[in-house]
């Protein structure tokens, strides 16, 4: 791919729009879908202007009016997919591009883009401090969430729900789609079986490992949800997926498995740094290199080792104390 392309063909009828993000992980996968006539927008970025430079130019580049983007599919509703389906509508507010995403998703985008939320809510903060930071990191890293929050504004007025089993044409081409948890509860993943195709969101990526974590507003055991997924998507025959980030991926089984290895030995790890009892940010510690993480890497690494606990827990090999305001794990 030539760096200054605004958008790379992947697939026939598929074009990749790398979009700009304001964090480490620097590039989210957005993807323009040729329907008939018009177009199929998937994910869409956090919306900043170097964001809205990269969209506009994609369009550009391949002649297409806002008005000829006939609906926006949603993988999930974390703030880099769902960031810009709004400013999509507010292109053609006389006729906004219908929003779709899973009922789970939609219910999700309810609640953490609620805009009173964001203010007001000291909930997460609470959740930091239970989990052992001090209440001046929790508040530095909590508070980054609401300016995450004000880069998904404007909000799409309504959304559409699919729902996994069924099937969406986009084009020529069949999807059906498939629930993908564990990255987020309800995310989506979408099969065009005669082309071995996957649009496989941020369920599987390349380099990097997905974010599996315990939020607040998580529903139980999302790690086990993430394996159990992994292990049942193993059986799909896919000759090339199109991610939310990094690169295309090819070896589908292969990358499965490295992830599945991946969080085998992460449990390890985990199991070994609660042998003497530890909070999750303790456990954080020596689990992830966090020497330079920002605020917004720490949540990441305060869910993530969560979920890990959380999964510890449900097998029996740790227990978890709930201490006021302070939760400890300890190896059984
Ligand atoms: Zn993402």
């Amino acid at each position: 791919m030539h760096a200054s392309e605004p958008c790379t063909l992947v697939a026939e009828g598929i074009y990749q729009v790398r979009i700009p993000l304001p964090f480490a992980l620097n590039i989210v996968n957005c993807y323009l879908l040729r329907d008939g006539d018009g177009w199929t927008v998937l994910d869409t970025g956090l919306n900043t202007p170097p964001a809205r430079d990269a969209w506009k130019a994609a369009l550009t580049h391949l002649h297409i009016q806002p008005g000829d983007i006939r609906r926006i599919i949603l993988t999930h509703v974390h703030p880099d997919h769902y960031g810009m389906a709004g400013w999509f509508g507010s292109l053609v507010a006389d006729a906004p591009p219908p929003v779709y995403t899973s009922v789970r998703e939609a219910e999700l985008a309810g609640i953490l883009w609620n805009p009173q939320r964001l203010q007001e809510d000291i909930g997460f903060e609470r959740f930091l401090v239970s989990a052992g930071m001090t209440p001046e990191m929790a508040q530095t890293v909590g508070r980054g969430i609401q300016s995450t929050g004000i880069q998904t504004l404007p909000h799409p007025a309504t959304i559409h729900t699919l729902a996994a089993g069924d099937t969406v044409d986009i084009g020529g081409r069949h999807f059906l789609i498939l629930h993908a948890p564990g990255h987020s509860d309800g995310q989506l993943m979408f099969y065009d079986a005669q082309d071995n195709l996957m649009l496989s969101g941020d369920h599987v990526l390349m380099k990097i490992t997905p974010n599996i974590g315990l939020w607040p507003d998580t529903e139980p055991d999302p790690l086990g949800r993430f394996m159990r997924s992994l292990r049942e998507l193993h059986a799909y025959k896919v000759r090339l997926a199109l991610p939310g980030h990094k690169a295309l991926i090819t070896d589908w089984q292969g990358r499965i498995e490295e992830l599945l290895a991946h969080h085998e030995q992460r449990l390890d790890h985990t199991l070994a740094a609660v042998k003497n009892g530890a909070t999750v940010y303790e456990t954080s510690l020596q689990v992830f290199q966090s020497d330079h993480f920002s605020p917004h890497e720490w949540r990441f690494a305060i869910v993530e080792t969560l979920a890990h606990l959380d999964y510890l827990q449900r097998a029996g090999k740790v227990t978890r104390e709930e201490g006021e305001p302070v939760i400890r794990f300890q190896a059984v």
